[in-house]
């Protein structure tokens, strides 16, 4: 807690996505007055369930599957659950079907995931025994800025043998090619080829949180997550000002503090004179990283999977084999549009009634493209679950696409449609946006969204880092 004369003290939060929520309620727990000012009509940033199709249809227009969410050491230690929060855990976190009609799956218990794998079990065991086992240790330390002394120092000494590694050097320790497939679909959530360093770890990272804590769904929606965060910080006497967007801090007036759920690109517009020129070039040359293009449906039926297992699981990776899902990403990020294009997609309703009408279904899926693309996707997405799902087009009642300009006006933070909050390689993840992480060359202000450490996804915990640094040194002036 701040002593009393700092407990007078106002802060301002811009944006209200899932950090600068979580910097909010760390800024309103410490005793300060807090302002949150939200561009949108509704808060969430990439965390909001809107109608986008077709009535009593609803949708994430962002994020959908929260593996970090459900495992972010801040989000836990938050009574969420008596703010209407409610996961909902499909019966298999993954499933990825292949061209035989079966499909792996990634099973909520890592002994059965092994069992599944056969020749590999061993191999998937060993390599993720440890994280899942120590999950409550390993947590706080990846969703952090990369430490050079870890509290942990032998857990993570052993992740960053593997992590370091391409996801291609990897996964030769598996000696079937469906293995190699699950894990090259794991990896590609980390939007670097596949023969690039780092891109093993977000396998690990995506992979363990999935035998720790399961990759769940919000029953209603991603709105739910960001509606009890916001309900949470109404008990705390913080009031989310949406339709309130900021150009000039200069224009906010009484603020002793200021946390920026914005991307480098903006804050260097929104700061302005605020930040030194110098800070400001550094801001500048952060790179941000793929674009995603999205599509979003209504459903008359279930998806006709040919792999009758799919339908146990809320997310499904489709791309095929290890050197297809490396092709395709390959190309991306060579500035190309792959024909078989790597597709993440989900189908939330049919674990949750609520997302649809009686009998009816939703789904929410996106392919990975160059940052700003203007190519349009959807033959090619739509070519790739027809492979796996054959009749999925005849399914479809409507359906509302997002190129990366689309949602990039949906949400600023979304630069050229990067989901990520800029390019997560060796170099941005530890400079992330600089060296300085979450302050900036003014005082009084610091940035708290993806684009610092630990990086994108849902875990709140870059807000909260940002504000536990703010509190610190500002009960040190
Ligand atoms: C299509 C898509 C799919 C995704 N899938 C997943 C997933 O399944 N699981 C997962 O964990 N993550 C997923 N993500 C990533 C995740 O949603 C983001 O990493 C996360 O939302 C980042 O949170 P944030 O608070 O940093 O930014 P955001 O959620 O982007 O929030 C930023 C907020 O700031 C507001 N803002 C911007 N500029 C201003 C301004 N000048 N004034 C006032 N307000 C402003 C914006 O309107 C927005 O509300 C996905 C993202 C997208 C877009």
């Amino acid at each position: 807690m701040l002593g009393d004369s700092t407990m007078s003290r106002k802060a301002c939060v811009i944006g209200a996505g899932p950090n600068g929520l979580a910097a909010a309620i760390v800024l309103a727990q410490a005793g300060m007055h807090v302002d949150v000012l939200e561009a949108e009509s509704t808060p969430g940033g990439a965390v909001r369930t809107l109608g986008l199709t077709l009535p009593g249809f609803r949708h994430d227009f962002g994020s959908a599957v929260f593996p970090l969410g459900a495992g972010s050491p801040f989000f836990s230690s938050l009574p969420l659950i008596d703010h209407g929060l409610q996961w909902i855990h499909s019966p298999a976190a993954l499933a990825h079907p292949l061209d035989d009609g079966t499909a792996l799956m990634l099973e909520r218990d890592l002994n059965e995931t092994a069992g599944s794998l056969g020749v590999d079990g061993p191999a998937w065991d060993k390599l993720l025994r440890p994280f899942v086992e120590g999950w409550s240790d390993f947590a706080p330390e990846i969703l952090r800025p990369v430490s050079f002394a870890p509290r942990h120092p032998w857990l993570m000494a052993r992740f960053g043998m593997v992590a370091l590694r391409s996801a291609q050097s990897v996964a030769r320790r598996f000696r079937s090619q469906r293995t190699r497939a699950l894990f090259a679909g794991l990896a590609a959530h980390s939007f670097l080829g596949l023969d690039e360093p780092l891109s093993a770890a977000f396998a690990i990272l995506m992979a363990v949180p999935a035998h720790a804590v399961g990759w769940p769904i919000p029953r209603g929606g991603a709105q739910s997550l960001t509606d009890a965060l916001c309900s949470l910080l109404s008990t705390l006497g913080v009031r989310v000002n949406i339709s309130s967007p900021v150009h000039d801090l200069a224009a906010l007036a009484n603020y002793d503090l200021f946390l920026c759920d914005l991307t480098p690109r903006q804050l260097v517009r929104v700061g302005g004179k605020r930040l030194s020129e110098s800070y400001k070039r550094k801001l500048e040359r952060y790179r941000y990283g793929t674009g995603v293009f999205k599509v979003d449906y209504a459903l008359n039926t279930p998806i006709p999977w040919k792999a009758a297992d799919c339908a146990r699981a809320a997310t499904v990776h489709l791309g095929g084999n290890f050197e297809e899902i490396a092709a395709s990403e390959k190309t991306v990020r060579m500035g190309g549009h792959p024909d078989r294009p790597f597709v993440l997609l989900a189908q939330p309703s049919l674990f949750d009634n609520s997302r649809a009408p009686a009998g009816k279904h939703t789904a929410w899926a996106y392919c990975h493209v160059p940052l700003g693309s203007k190519s349009y996707m959807l033959e090619k997405l739509e070519g790739q679950i027809e492979r796996f799902a054959p009749g999925f087009r005849d399914c479809i009642l409507a359906r509302r696409v997002f190129s990366t300009a689309d949602l990039e006006n949906m949400d600023a933070n979304l630069v050229g449609g990067d989901i990520g909050g800029g390019v997560l390689d060796l170099r941005q993840s530890l400079f992330r946006p600089t060296w300085r992480h979450y302050a900036t060359s003014a005082r009084d202000v610091y940035i708290c969204s993806a684009s610092t450490p630990p990086g994108g996804g849902v875990h709140g915990m870059c807000g909260y880092h940002a504000a536990k640094m703010a509190l610190s040194r500002m009960s040190r002036r």
